[in-house]
């Protein structure tokens, strides 16, 4: 894969988290306003233990698509550096079809299941 067509992906794979971020944060925000608002986080409260639930889930998606971000801009760096593409722990390249799937993969496929060998 040559490095204009990975940038492309790599800007696409960063706007889609960013988006994402952007809907989970509305929805986190929401979400604690509202519990805020009729004070249903009270544990003893059947729904609010459902909404506490849910907040942490949506939590958990946000963490996820930060970290996400942090992939994507890593990703972009080694692609400045010419590095992107080889796997960072045995240094053998990625592999296109797994850089299709996992455009921000730092490993190949054979490094990232290690309960392979
Ligand atoms: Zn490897």
């Amino acid at each position: 894969m040559d490095d204009d067509a990975a940038r492309d992906r790599l800007d696409a794979e960063r706007e889609a988290t960013l988006r994402r971020l952007a809907s989970l944060t509305e929805d986190f925000d929401a979400m604690v306003a509202a519990s805020r608002d009729t004070n249903a986080d009270d544990e003893h409260d059947p729904e609010g233990a459902t909404i506490a639930f849910e907040r942490s889930q949506v939590g958990a998606l946000v963490r996820q698509a930060r970290h996400q971000l942090v992939e994507a801009d890593a990703a972009v760096e080694r692609l400045a550096a010419g590095t992107y593409g080889s796997c960072e722990s045995c240094g053998a390249p990625i592999g296109d079809g797994r850089l299709e799937a996992r455009p921000l993969a730092r490993t190949c496929i054979d490094c990232a299941a290690p309960t392979r060998r």
